[in-house]
Formats: structure tokens, C-alpha cells, sequence
């Protein structure tokens, strides 16, 4: 162990360096750096790129293929801007052989359209699409070939990280660089002991920080798309390993506390159960029965139940609830959205009120008088309250919270479910948490994806529910799709069109859902189509969910901001845009948006050809089945675990442990070995958890910007 660091080494090691002592890095920069949670030099060693570009040559406009992303040349031989719904610009490229490529933008300056006139030379990049009048790119980087700016290709393949407004992708690289230069020597930086590294075949961590922030140009571009170049599984592994060291820490600190026994006579719950209209699934019986033995123990329930969309965890939320009221104790319910918590407000004031139970409401919208009655209600010790995010705020408290109920885990991280359960602290007694989610994984998974939660299973669907009807159909194809939809417009349904591009920021990602609603809005004269992104404000995006639900939007264009909880029972029709790019419980969760009302639903896999193998199966099960469990197990299957606990949005990123009992072991033999080394482990990539934390991201570097969230597990360094 003679070659690894000491202690103050560490400490006192470049990587610890702020990021403004970097040349060039002057306040406002740093401002910008700290949004992305950049705070210290080692922060920017691990500000891995989401993806690369190729633009180290360029490709002949004959041998363009639909699905590539690639780098053209070519002379402007047409522009034509018009107005159909929607201003657009199109800009034919040519190669003065007969090649040519249409260029289109809906967004775009009177200056464009003068600077791209007929003979202009271009060096485009972009994603070749089939139109309906050929090949086209739709929003092409572009830049003019002059005698005095002739045509460079790059390097290197040209990394793309996440980022955020204001900040170019020229300028981060900038930084990145200037902190990869201070790399100390591979003996400084390791923290792994060298001999498991070799058993597990990792390569150096310096080695793999180069090569993933530079590769050359001859580099396998698919094999890092998908994450399985082996200097990424060497950071994966890392982050994986740093992730449950924390989590593990994490569990046992909750284990040492108490809690109140909720062991009440069970009539208020008998009382529910006789005025249901229908009899709980066996499923539902079973989990209801984990959870109330969970309840009668003086130590903490912290309990996961997993259930598909439509499985009945609402109820089994309710049985626990009474449960704590039958033993005097406060319950708080707390959702995610508005939208959600009032749903739930809905069912428990439909099922207590006639047991003589009065529900308290307290969400962002109650203001003024209202709030401080309802807040002086809670202090008082109103037996139940349900709201969103507003529970956790200063100024509400406890008397007696014996139960805290969340819906929806992946939209709050475990710190702040810690501290809605802070608030009911006594003493040493915290309150039980029980956890609802939507977005089921298998069971072995889910224990080590949220190693401090127990978990428990819905399995079974209430009787009586049509599946959804799903079918994958080729991006060639589009402009039949669109027609499809005029046909569900026309017939009165309401239909959903996510888009799903990779973009590397929120502002990009709603500038590619713009694209596709000018598309649509253009396509579909006569209905209207609405548009929700990450970008708006609440109460924009409330004002179109609340039109959409109303049905006075036919279409809705999305980005995966609807994921979770929306309920229009009228929207019939699911659009999926580059569906190869999901994983599958993303494709699942989305999909569940659809098949909620009494219509027979559809489900649209649009993809990119050509397919991989990978995608190629994904898009099969989803056709084949849409029960959530069998989708999370076959994901297991096809991806291994350790790319269903660290998958990135496209998820395929590979890093295959045989099993997860295997994984645990390893794990707990790195635990082992690595002694006081997992301190300093645990601290290097701190920042950056706590910044993913923040933003509601997943605990994982590689996969800053998945949505599978769900799937991960927040962790919180110790
Ligand atoms: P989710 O698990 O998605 O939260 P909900 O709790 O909202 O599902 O339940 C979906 C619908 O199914 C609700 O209308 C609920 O009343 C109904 N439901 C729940 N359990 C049963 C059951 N055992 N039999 C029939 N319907 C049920
Ligand atoms: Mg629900």
C-alpha cells in the first residue's frame, strides 16, 4: 500500500483546488460553474460528457444514412422561408453532382436567412432525418467555408457535457482542460487499493479521466455512446462503489433510532375496508400486512412499495394511515406535484370523512389566513395532512406525526424525505416512512437500489383493465404516424407526443420540443396542439396541463416532464419519439400515461433505423407485455444490474457484475479493504452528489442526466 496517498496529501491536493484559481476563471464563470455543482477542481475531473460528436471529417452527402449523426459539406442551391402555421426556413445543400440535403430551421434570424444564400459553402452537423421531401437535418449546427475560414476538421472526438444556460460547450471544455492538466501522477489519485483494481480488470483512474474527456479520433464512438468503453466502466464502477459505501452508512444511521408503535384495535381500517367498493387484491392484502407489521415494531419503518401505475397503492396508503390515527398519532401525506397531492386529497376525503376524519390540506396554493389556519390546525394536531413539498417548509409542525407517508419517491431525494421526518422528531422517536412508487424493479434490485428502504411489492392489477395496444414504427414513417394522429383528433381523442431527445441542457432539450410542436401545429390544421417542457414555469405548465386536461388541446408535445402522475383518462394515443433511446422502465412509466380511461389505448415506438440489438429487444417487450414487473425483470435481464442501477438515459450503459449478490460482495470486499481510505472516497465525489441532490438528479456522473431517475438511488454523503 506503500504507493497510495497519505492523508494530507489528499487533503491538500490540487483536486481540492477552488475552481477560481484556474486562469481564466474570473467570478462570473465561477458563478456559472457552481449552477452545474463545479465548485473544486476535482468536481470539473469528474464533469464527464454526456456524449461525443465526430467532427473529425466529413461526411459525402451521397453516402448520408437516416439516423447518423455526421458532418456535411455542401453549397446553398435554394432557400425558400415561409409561413405555414409556423415561420420556417429551409435551405437546400448540394454537392453539384445531384446530392443534396435539406436544411431546416423554425427557429431563426432574419440575419440567417441572408447570410445562407444560394452559392454559400456550409460545413453542417446535425442528425440526417428522412423527411417527406428526402433527407433533411432539422436545426443543423452550421458554419460558412470562406477563402479565409477553409474547412478544419477536429482532433479528437468532441465531448458534450451537461451545462446550463449561458455557459457554451467551448468554454466548459476550456475549463475541463485546464483542470485535467493539474491531474496529479496515477500513485496521488487512486484511492482504490491497486490490487482490486487488477482483480477487476480497472484501468487507472487518471487514464480513464483522460481518455473520456479526450479521445482520439479512432476511438469506438458507439461503444462510448453506450457507455461501455472500459475507461467508463472503470468511473462507473467508482461512482457505484462510492454510491453504496454512502448508502450503507446511511441505512445504519436510521437503524440506531426509534419510533412510536402504531398498534391500534384495527376498527377504523375494518371500517374502510367494509365501505370499499371493491375487494382488495391479494396483492394489495399481502403489502398491507407487511406494512402494519412494520408499524407495531418501536424501530423506524422505512418502507418501499412498488407498484404499476393503476395498482391500488393509493388504499394501502390509506389501511397505514389508519393504522397510525387508530393509535393517536399524526399521519402527513406528501406528493410531488400539486396535481398529485390533490388527487389523493380527493380519495382520503371520499374514504374518511364518513369515518368521521377530517383530511388537511396544505400545498403551495394555500396562502395567507387559510395557511395559518391550516398550519395552527397541524400544530394542534389534526390527525392527517396531505400537500406537496410545502410540508417540509418552516413554520409547519407536529404534534404527534407518527406516520410519513410519500408518493412518487424518485421526484424527492432522500433528504428531504428526511426531513419531512425530522419534523416529527421527539426525543430519540422518528416517525415510520412509507414510500410509494410507480416505477417497479425487481426486488434484489430495488433492496440494494434504495439500501435503506425495505421494499414491498403490488404485483397484481385490480381486475378488469385493457392493456394498451403498442407498435414500433420506423422514424421513415413519421409523416403516416402524423396522419395517424389526425385520425384520433378527428375521432375526438386526446393524444400525447413525448420527445426524447438527448440534449446536454434544459434549453435545448425545450428547443427540440418546440421543433416537433412547429411540426406538428403545421401538420395538424385545425386542432390545437399545446407544448410543456422543463422550462416553463408552474403555472404556465399547469395553465397547458389544465387546458390539455379540459380537452381543449387535441395534442400535447412533451418532453419527459409528464413521466409521472399526469391523469388525462380521454388521452387515447402515445406518440414515443426515438424510443430506442429509453430504457425500459422509462418506456413504461410513459406509457402509462395512456390506457386510463374506458378507450382502447395506443402506444407508438417511434424509432430511428437502424436498430441495435439492445433496442431492437427493448421495443419488442414493450410490445409483448405491459406488466410493469415483467418489464423491470426482462430490463435486468438484458442490461445486467449494474447498468440498471447506473443507467443513463439511452440506458445501455454497461457495467456488467454477474449478479448483484456478487456486486454486494464485491463491494463489501472493497468495504473491507479499503479501510481508511473510504473516507476520502466518499468526499471526492461529495460535491458532486450533493449538487445531483439538488437538482433532482440520480447519483450517478454517467448518468447526470438520465430519467430514469427512479431507478436510483439518492443517496446522501455521510
Ligand atoms: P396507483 O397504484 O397507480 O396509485 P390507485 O391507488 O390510484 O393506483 O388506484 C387506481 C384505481 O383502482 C383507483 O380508482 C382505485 O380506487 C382502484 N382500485 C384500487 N384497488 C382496487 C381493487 N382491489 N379492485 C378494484 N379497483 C381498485
Ligand atoms: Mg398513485
Amino acid at each position: 500500500m506503500s504507493a497510495r496517498p497519505t492523508q494530507s496529501m489528499i487533503n491538500h491536493d490540487a483536486g481540492a483546488t477552488p475552481v477560481s484559481a484556474l486562469a481564466g476563471v474570473g467570478p462570473a464563470l465561477a458563478e456559472s460553474l457552481k449552477r452545474l455543482g463545479l465548485e473544486r477542481v476535482q468536481d470539473l475531473w469528474f464533469h464527464l460528457p454526456l456524449r461525443y460528436e465526430d467532427k473529425t471529417h466529413v461526411t459525402a452527402l451521397a453516402d448520408l444514412r437516416p439516423g447518423e449523426r455526421v458532418q456535411v459539406e455542401g453549397v446553398v442551391e435554394a432557400v425558400e422561408s415561409g409561413f405555414r402555421y409556423r415561420p420556417q426556413l429551409k435551405v437546400a445543400i448540394g454537392d453539384n453532382v445531384g446530392h443534396t440535403l435539406l436544411l431546416r430551421f423554425f427557429h431563426f434570424r432574419r440575419a440567417q436567412t441572408e447570410q445562407l444564400r444560394p452559392g454559400t459553402r456550409l460545413l453542417c452537423y446535425g442528425e440526417v432525418r428522412m423527411g417527406a421531401q428526402g433527407l433533411e437535418m432539422v436545426h443543423p449546427q452550421y458554419q460558412r467555408v470562406t477563402e479565409d475560414a477553409p474547412i478544419t476538421v477536429e482532433e479528437r472526438l468532441s465531448p458534450i457535457y451537461p451545462t446550463t444556460d449561458g455557459l457554451g460547450q467551448k468554454r466548459l471544455a476550456g475549463v475541463i482542460g485546464k483542470a485535467l492538466a493539474l491531474l496529479p501522477p496515477s500513485a496521488e489519485l487512486e484511492l482504490i487499493p491497486p490490487e482490486l483494481c487488477a482483480e477487476h480488470g480497472l484501468s487507472s483512474l487518471r487514464e480513464a479521466l483522460l481518455y473520456v474527456h479526450r479521445p482520439p479520433a479512432d476511438a469506438h464512438l458507439g461503444q462510448l455512446t453506450l457507455g461501455r468503453h472500459p475507461t467508463q466502466q472503470r468511473l462507473a464502477f467508482e461512482e457505484l462503489l462510492t454510491q453504496h459505501l454512502s448508502l450503507k452508512r446511511m441505512r445504519a444511521a436510521v437503524r440506531r433510532r426509534h419510533a412510536p408503535v402504531l398498534g391500534g384495535d384495527g376498527q377504523l381500517r375494518q371500517r374502510l375496508r367494509d365501505g370499499l367498493p371493491f375487494q382488495l387484491t391479494a396483492a394489495q392484502q399481502k403489502v398491507s400486512g407487511e406494512v402494519a407489521a412494520d408499524l407495531v415494531q418501536p424501530k423506524p419503518m422505512l418502507r418501499l412499495v412498488q407498484g404499476d401505475v393503476g395498482s391500488g397503492k393509493t388504499v394501502v396508503a390509506a389501511l397505514a394511515a389508519l393504522a397510525a390515527l387508530e393509535a393517536g398519532r399524526q399521519v402527513a401525506l406528501m406528493a410531488p406535484t400539486e396535481l398529485l397531492a390533490e388527487q389523493h386529497l380527493r380519495n382520503f376525503r371520499h374514504w374518511f370523512e364518513p369515518l368521521g376524519i377530517e383530511v388537511e390540506w396544505l400545498a403551495g396554493k394555500v396562502q395567507g389566513k387559510a395557511r395559518q389556519k391550516a398550519l395552527q390546525r397541524v400544530a394542534d394536531g389534526a390527525p392527517i395532512v396531505i400537500g406537496t413539498h410545502a410540508l417540509m417548509q418552516e413554520g409547519v409542525s407536529f404534534t404527534r406525526l407518527g406516520l410519513v407517508i410519500v408518493d412518487e419517491q424518485h421526484r424527492f431525494g432522500v433528504h428531504q424525505r428526511l426531513a419531512l421526518r425530522d419534523k416529527g422528531l421527539e426525543g430519540e422517536q422518528v416517525p415510520h416512512q412509507l414510500v410509494l412508487t410507480a416505477t417497479p424493479i425487481p426486488r434484489t434490485l430495488a433492496m440494494s437500489a434504495y439500501a435503506d428502504l425495505d421494499v414491498s411489492s403490488i404485483d397484481e392489477l385490480p381486475p378488469g383493465r385493457t392493456p394498451v395496444q403498442t407498435i414500433a414504427i420506423s422514424n421513415g414513417r413519421r409523416h403516416e404516424v402524423i396522419e395517424r394522429i389526425h385520425v384520433a383528433c378527428r375521432e375526438g381523442r386526446q393524444v400525447y407526443w413525448v420527445c426524447t431527445l438527448i440534449e446536454e441542457s434544459e434549453q435545448l432539450r425545450a428547443q427540440a420540443a418546440e421543433v416537433a410542436h412547429a411540426e406538428l401545429s403545421a401538420a395538424l390544421a385545425g386542432f390545437r396542439v399545446g407544448l410543456i417542457h422543463g422550462r416553463m414555469k408552474p403555472k404556465e405548465k399547469q395553465a397547458v396541463m389544465d387546458a390539455f386536461k379540459a380537452g381543449e388541446l387535441a395534442v400535447l408535445v412533451a418532453t419527459t416532464v409528464i413521466e409521472v402522475g399526469v391523469d388525462v383518462p380521454n388521452a387515447s394515443l402515445m406518440v414515443i419519439e426515438n424510443s430506442e433511446r429509453l430504457g425500459l422502465a422509462q418506456l413504461h412509466q410513459l406509457r402509462g400515461r395512456v390506457g386510463r380511461g374506458a378507450i382502447a389505448s395506443n402506444c407508438v415506438l417511434l424509432y430511428q433505423p437502424p436498430l441495435g440489438q439492445l433496442a431492437r429487444e427493448r421495443l419488442q417487450v414493450m410490445r409483448e407485455t405491459n406488466d410493469g414487473f415483467r418489464i423491470a425483470e426482462k430490463d435486468l435481464e438484458l442490461r445486467g444490474p449494474g447498468e440498471v442501477l447506473g443507467t443513463r438515459q439511452t440506458g445501455q450503459l454497461s457495467f456488467r457484475i454477474a449478479d448483484l449478490e456478487a456486486a454486494r460482495e464485491t463491494c463489501g470486499a472493497i468495504d473491507r479493504a479499503l479501510g481508511r481510505w473510504r473516507r476520502p472516497l466518499c468526499a471526492r465525489l461529495g460535491a458532486r452528489y450533493r449538487w445531483l441532490l439538488r437538482e433532482g438528479l440520480p447519483c450517478s456522473m454517467l448518468t447526470s442526466r438520465s430519467k430514469l431517475a427512479g431507478l436510483l438511488p439518492k443517496s446522501r454523503i455521510l
